[in-house]
């Protein structure tokens, strides 16, 4: 498409992307914008970032640029650096041959460890996933290229994949993550042909790196479309394969609660997101992991005889362990992520004096909008408890103190009631308050 058969313009190019694209043009390289950018400004959206491609080596992109740096094993890449934003520079991909393990190497199921071959620009576009991810704004005459019909399915909405959908998927697994997050960001369809082999191929997502796959996750949930992305995970049953304990106890707890519980946190993601809040993985995954840990910590209780404050503690490093696996949750967030699971335990045992202590814990407000969600979820004395909460965080000083003395007796009451049900449940387990 020459330059005026279409309505992109350079001032919907950031400064820096153009800065790259020109010094790269001007030391004699091609240059393009690619992907998302051009793909992006088309449909009228703004991009979340600018991705440039040339035929200009790693070493030689190194050689133009003071502010570059090389990352990337898999796949070697130039960051070119402008204080915050970061330009991506990737060179031309090209076929495999025979090639050596250092340039290019797959594992036995298909899946590419590393993709150095370098080569021209038609062949790139055929190595990228999507066709309307390889559209090509050339910078030396303002003229974009479609490859594979791009342009075209863009207009009609639709997300097909490149070449042999199965050959590209067990390529890179994570590609149906992305067809499921492109159609639920662009409000397109995912072209039957390229959908058909993902229930399939799903459980190959399990092998991708946890550290990988963290950075997934957090385009999936964090963009504003949570609700959209999780249910279309479910039905292509893409969920299961990255959250193995949540799936477990979906299928497993007949009332329903980890399901309420998983659609709740989406609900509540994407308004946050929607209202520009804050919105921190460290609530989301203690609240995604809440009724695995409830069940690891019963089953814990059960078996060892352990109290189940202890079980609680105890399942609480299983369960964060285990989801580790899959997707690395750095710490920053896993250890907050305990904390919020520690403070439900206090909720139910500080209504009273000793709440105006636990209004001042850091995790406070995540602790208890994850409460709030329970209750919502749970109904029943759960239910209660945060009503209870909500009065109390409402309330303005003197009527906190108020609420904390009027509850002191119906609090205790209410414990001892639920420590003897419980006791009357399994005769086995000891509930005797060893909380705090
Ligand atoms: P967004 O930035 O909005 O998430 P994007 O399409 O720009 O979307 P990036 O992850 O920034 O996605 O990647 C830039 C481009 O690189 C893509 O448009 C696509 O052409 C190519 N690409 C990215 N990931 C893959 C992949 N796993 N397989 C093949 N090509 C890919
Ligand atoms: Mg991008």
């Amino acid at each position: 498409m020459s330059r005026d058969s279409h309505d992109i313009s350079r001032r919907q190019i950031s400064e820096n992307a153009l800065k790259v694209l020109y010094r790269l043009h001007k030391s004699g390289f091609k240059a393009y914008l690619v992907g998302g950018g051009v793909r992006d400004i088309l449909l009228g959206l703004e991009p979340k970032d600018f991705d440039v491609v040339t035929n200009a080596t790693p070493d030689e992109i190194k050689k133009l640029f003071r502010n570059c740096r090389l990352v990337g094993r898999r796949f070697r890449l130039a960051h070119i650096v402008f204080g915050r934003d970061v330009i991506e520079v990737a060179t031309f991909r090209g076929h495999h041959g025979e090639n050596s393990d250092t340039i290019s190497k797959s594992n036995a199921e298909g899946r590419l460890l590393r993709d150095n071959v370098y080569g021209e620009i038609d062949e790139d576009a055929e190595r990228r996933d999507f066709t309307v991810n390889a559209l090509y704004y050339d910078i030396s005459d303002f003229s974009i290229r479609s490859y594979g019909g791009g342009i075209e399915d863009l207009q009609a909405r639709k997300i097909k994949l490149i070449g042999d959908p199965e050959t590209r998927y067990r390529e890179d697994p994570v590609r149906m993550l992305r067809a499921v997050r492109f159609a639920t960001k662009l409000s397109m369809v995912i072209d039957p042909i390229s959908a058909a082999p993902i229930k399939s191929l799903a459980p190959l997502l399990a092998d991708i790196p946890a550290a990988r796959m963290y950075e997934e996750v957090l385009k999936l949930f964090f963009a504003g479309k949570a609700q959209a992305n999780y249910q279309m995970m479910q039905d292509f049953d893409l969920f299961g394969p990255l959250f193995p304990q949540i799936q477990g106890v979906i299928a497993d707890l007949p009332k329903g609660h980890a399901a309420k519980m998983l659609n709740a946190v989406m609900r509540s993601t994407d308004d946050r997101v929607n209202q520009d809040k804050p919105v921190t993985p460290a609530f989301f995954y203690a609240a995604i992991l809440w009724y695995p840990l409830k069940q690891r910590a019963d089953d814990i209780a059960l078996e060892s005889g352990l109290q189940l404050y202890d079980a609680h503690v105890a399942a609480m490093g299983d369960v964060m362990e285990e989801q580790c696996r899959t997707i690395s949750i750095p710490r920053r967030f896993s250890t907050p992520a305990k904390d919020i699971w520690q403070l439900q335990l206090r909720f139910e045992r500080s209504q009273g004096s000793r709440a105006f202590k636990l209004l001042e814990h850091p995790k406070f407000r995540a602790a208890y909008d994850l409460l709030l969600l329970r209750g919502e979820v749970e109904g029943g004395s759960v239910a209660k408890q945060a009503a209870w909460w909500k009065s109390f965080v409402e309330a303005d000083e003197t009527q906190r103190g108020d609420i904390a003395k009027g509850s002191g007796k119906t609090s205790s009451n209410r414990n001892r009631n639920t420590a003897q049900r419980k006791r009357k449940r399994k005769p086995a387990v000891k509930t005797d308050s060893a909380a705090e």
